[in-house]
């Protein structure tokens, strides 16, 4: 069979297409006797029967694993440098009462960035002195009630913030904590990074004018200056961006240490997950020993002592723990011309080349059938692709398939053409309405950024542990969409009040006033 000249290069055409690559997929998930798709011991048909779809499905001892993971690598290797480590977990990557503890169990304190974040996370009984505290523009209520709640640190990210922390500091006579984030001028990507000397970025305050606000934090009684705070990026693979902006972090922190004590470096998050067998990001525990090694050997070479350092991990913690499950409504094959198919909206650039269209003459240009699998949800439940254009894994769920594989693109149901879910993947070829998808490492930015767009609910979440599962956060139905809307309250009250009037020939003017 040849192969279907509308697939990326990327992507090969896999031997098995009912495979689970161990990079992609949650630790605990595996094929059943039957072939369907497991996760922690709990069949999909049976999560799809109790749940509905599409549902969020995350593998909670995988999550809980790479918590630990993360956080045991980074303090092995900042105790080899002499120094310590805490690591927050990015709370907007996904954040529920269910994993806040979990995160809080395994050692980790909690980034937030709102009020309605901080609630939560309050909620679930994270202590304020184990949350930081992040937003460009947090109101001065959401300081006020962190201050007077006790939170652990606030990252300052603009001068006219030192100001309102240390009046909020005051008014609860506390002395609040503090960081300065930085725009380091390095914003990574995932293969390589960008290092500039003025980054056209709403986050963090320019290198050269961090010493003026550390200057103006440090004059504050009220405030206590942690140290500096940067975060470069998204889906980052490799370390040379965390070695740049740590580099030039130190320059600073170590000029700032003329005006007094500094005892932390905090470097953000940002590390990378495989959304496709084409991702390779590097291992955690090799991440640590690389960023440790440059914090030491800068630290040596600036004459410094070396500070502790935190750091901000969120996709890589809750990424690739779960799995998004979808039900099949409809299959179409779309014949496309290939010149001018959208292989990949990331990528623009590797699109098919102008002269790979007919030659002038040709009669027609050259065609391929790209089959369109569309399911219940989207881009409502999962924004990633439309906004960025990422890639990622599908497979069947409900069965396995000995058919040959077949190139697919999961659509959405929404009204919208680049409500795409995978523009990517192979799937056996007998795909069928009413089969259950899996698509992996849906953990991180999924559900919250989901949306009611085409007022579709927001899928429940559903965490599976040794053969259990347990609703984590409940799906939204239509009633819940309807009660937001005093409209349809009160046109429902209408509607049921309007009838005795209309019953009765001469109503009453009591009656109509009373309506
Ligand atoms: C988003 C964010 C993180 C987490 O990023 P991940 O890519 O999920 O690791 C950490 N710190 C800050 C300041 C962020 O904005």
């Amino acid at each position: 069979m040849t192969a279907n000249p509308l697939a990326p290069e990327w992507l090969s055409r896999p031997d098995d297409a009912n495979d689970l690559p161990r990079a992609v997929w949650p630790t605990n998930s595996a094929r059943s006797g039957t072939g369907e798709l497991e996760l922690a011991g709990v069949p999909a048909s049976g999560l799809v029967r109790s749940f509905g779809t599409p549902l969020y499905v995350v593998d909670e001892r995988d999550a809980r694993g790479r918590a630990r993971a993360f956080r045991e690598a980074f303090e092995r290797e900042t105790a080899r440098i002499g120094s310590g480590v805490t690591v927050y977990y990015a709370a907007k990557a996904f954040l529920s009462a269910a994993v806040a503890e979990w995160m809080a169990a395994e050692g980790l304190s909690l980034d937030v960035c709102s009020a309605g974040e901080f609630a939560v996370a309050r909620a679930a009984g994270v202590a304020p002195a184990r949350m930081g505290y992040h937003g460009n523009n947090k109101s001065v209520a959401e300081i006020d009630e962190a201050v007077e709640a006790g939170v652990g640190a606030i990252v300052v990210d603009s001068p006219i913030e030192v100001e309102r922390i240390a009046a909020a500091a005051e008014r609860h006579g506390r002395v609040q904590a503090v960081r300065l984030r930085v725009n380091s001028g390095v914003h990574a990507h995932t293969h390589d990074f960008l290092a500039t000397a003025h980054e056209d970025q709403k986050f963090g305050i320019g290198l050269s004018e961090a010493p003026g606000v550390v200057a103006s934090i440090r004059s504050h009684p009220s405030l206590r200056f942690l140290g500096l705070h940067c975060h470069i990026g998204s889906q980052i693979f490799g370390s040379d961006g965390f070695s740049e902006s740590a580099a030039r972090l130190l320059a600073l922190h170590a000029d700032l240490l003329a005006g007094g004590d500094i005892p932390e470096l905090n470097l953000g998050g940002g590390f990378g997950i495989a959304y496709t067998t084409a991702d390779d990001p590097t291992p955690v525990d090799e991440l640590a020993r690389r960023i440790a090694d440059i914090v030491s050997s800068e630290c040596e070479r600036l004459g410094i002592p070396v500070p502790r350092l935190a750091f901000e991990p969120g996709r890589v913690i809750i990424g690739p723990s779960a799995v998004t499950l979808y039900t099949v409504g409809t299959i179409k094959p779309v014949t496309v011309s290939i010149a001018e198919a959208v292989v990949d909206a990331r990528t623009p650039d590797e699109q098919p080349a102008p002269n790979e269209r007919p030659a002038p003459g040709h009669p027609e240009p050259a065609t391929a059938v790209r089959t369109y699998v569309s399911v219940d949800g989207g881009m409502s439940d999962n924004a990633r692709p439309a906004l960025y254009g990422a890639d990622y894994t599908v497979r069947l769920a409900n069965r396995v398939s000995a058919a040959e594989p077949a190139l697919v693109r999961v659509a959405g149901k929404h009204c919208e053409s680049g409500d795409i879910v995978v523009y990517a993947d192979y799937l056996p070829g007998d795909v069928q309405p009413g089969d259950t998808l899996a698509v992996a490492a849906t953990g991180a930015y999924c559900w919250s950024l989901s949306s009611n767009y085409n007022y579709l609910g927001r899928p429940a979440v559903v965490a599976v542990s040794n053969g259990e599962a347990r609703l984590i956060m409940r799906g939204e139905s239509i009633d819940d969409l309807l009660a937001r809307d005093p409209g349809i309250a009160s046109a429902t009250r209408r509607a049921t009040t309007a009838e005795p009037t209309v019953a009765a020939p001469t109503p009453a003017p009591a009656a109509q006033r009373a309506s």
